[in-house]
């Protein structure tokens, strides 16, 4: 049996026409048209204004932009342990702290509750990330921020194009920040955005991934810190086609694969060996991974064993507060018990009904 891998990028014949039609003698490879149209794609897709969408060249300059443009060095943000470190660096590059903060047992995303009791005086802005395209809790985190005054950036990196009670994650908010690196549900091969509902946010947005750059007639000028973090055509050329494919093709093979999993595993979870992330049902998903709860000190075992079978495994995420860099001594309990529960299963668009069987069909060989 050939490995299953745990997640894969799906291109192929029509991302090649299309970059074989933009790589021609004189091509432009910077940031030119195809970003331009690749913005205002990504604008019509979510029924926003093209003013908002800032394309950028990964979802960690888009979430290191949306921390610069609303924080300033000291302040604090409120943000899960368990998430990728790529929001944390974001963070700290901004010369913000983290207020760690613990996650619902049930969803893996921000438990608000505890958000209520390490809100403070330094705090300036609130993070919810988006865990599996679980947008849980979005409109009460929403109301705390409003009543805090605090800024709302989303990790929204799992969830593109999901929705939120009938509504396209990014097409409302604050400041969303989308990834479109090799694995996402869409890719640019490397690739963000950021959504910005503000003008002022949208343009500093603009100017900083271009070096901090204004132009005007012939000349041009520098008022802030900048950075490389512009998109170049060619990502924008791949990410441009992958849009075109995400709801013919993309979203519902994942959907359906996600689907087998529940079925095929829905016997381990009535009796209780594991159990399954809470989805609110007025929200649609576009399942990023498919992670589960592996219960009564399991999981390792079955990781090992699916390991020793070629089937990769991954486990979002090993909690922030306990990295070297972050190091904190704050005690998050859910967050540590969902760090030895979870396991994320094999997720793509190649993969066929019969790996997720034969995955499932080892799961209950393994637990039972
Ligand atoms: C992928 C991801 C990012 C970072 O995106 P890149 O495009 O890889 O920089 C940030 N947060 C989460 C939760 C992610 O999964």
């Amino acid at each position: 049996m050939k490995p299953i891998r745990l997640s894969s990028a799906h291109v192929g014949e029509p991302e090649l026409k299309a970059l074989s039609n933009l790589l021609c003698p004189n091509t432009y490879l910077g940031m030119g048209d195809e970003v331009l149209h690749f913005e205002a794609e990504l604008a019509n897709y979510l029924g926003i204004h093209e003013k908002y969408v800032v394309a950028v060249n990964s979802g960690t300059a888009a979430l290191h932009l949306a921390c610069t443009t609303s924080c300033t060095k000291g302040h604090e943000i409120i943000v899960p342990s368990l998430t990728y470190v790529a929001t944390l660096q974001a963070i700290s590059a901004a010369g913000c702290k983290p207020n760690f903060c613990d996650v619902n047992i049930h969803t893996a995303t921000l438990d608000l509750e505890h958000a209520k009791s390490i809100v403070n005086a330094k705090t300036k802005a609130i993070m919810p990330m988006h865990y599996a395209g679980n947008s849980h809790n979005l409109d009460a985190i929403h109301h705390f921020a409003t009543k805090h005054n605090l800024r709302v950036i989303e990790d929204a990196a799992h969830a593109f194009g999901c929705t939120h009670e009938g509504k396209k994650i990014g097409s409302f908010g604050d400041l969303i920040c989308f990834s479109f690196d090799g694995i996402k549900n869409i890719t640019c091969a490397e690739g963000g955005a950021i959504i910005a509902f503000n003008d002022e946010d949208a343009k500093y947005c603009r100017q900083a991934r271009n070096l901090g750059i204004v132009k005007a007639d012939n000349d041009f000028d520098v008022n802030n810190q900048g950075w490389r973090y512009h998109m170049s055509n060619i990502f924008a050329c791949i990410g441009r086609v992958q849009l075109s494919r995400l709801h013919s093709e993309f979203a519902p093979k994942r959907q359906d694969l996600a689907k087998i999993y529940y079925n095929e595993l829905k016997t381990l979870a009535q009796n209780n060996k594991i159990a399954f992330l809470h989805f609110d049902q007025t929200n649609e998903i576009i399942p990023h991974i498919f992670a589960l709860r592996i219960l009564h000190g399991q999981r390792n075992r079955l990781k090992s064993a699916l390991a020793a079978l070629h089937i990769e495994t991954a486990i979002h995420y090993k909690p922030s507060h306990l990295l070297t860099y972050y190091k904190s001594e704050c005690i998050l309990p859910r967050t540590m018990q969902l760090y030895s529960e979870l396991i994320s299963l094999p997720l793509h668009v190649e993969m066929q009904k019969e790996d997720i069987q034969y995955i499932c069909h080892n799961i209950q060989k393994i637990l039972n």
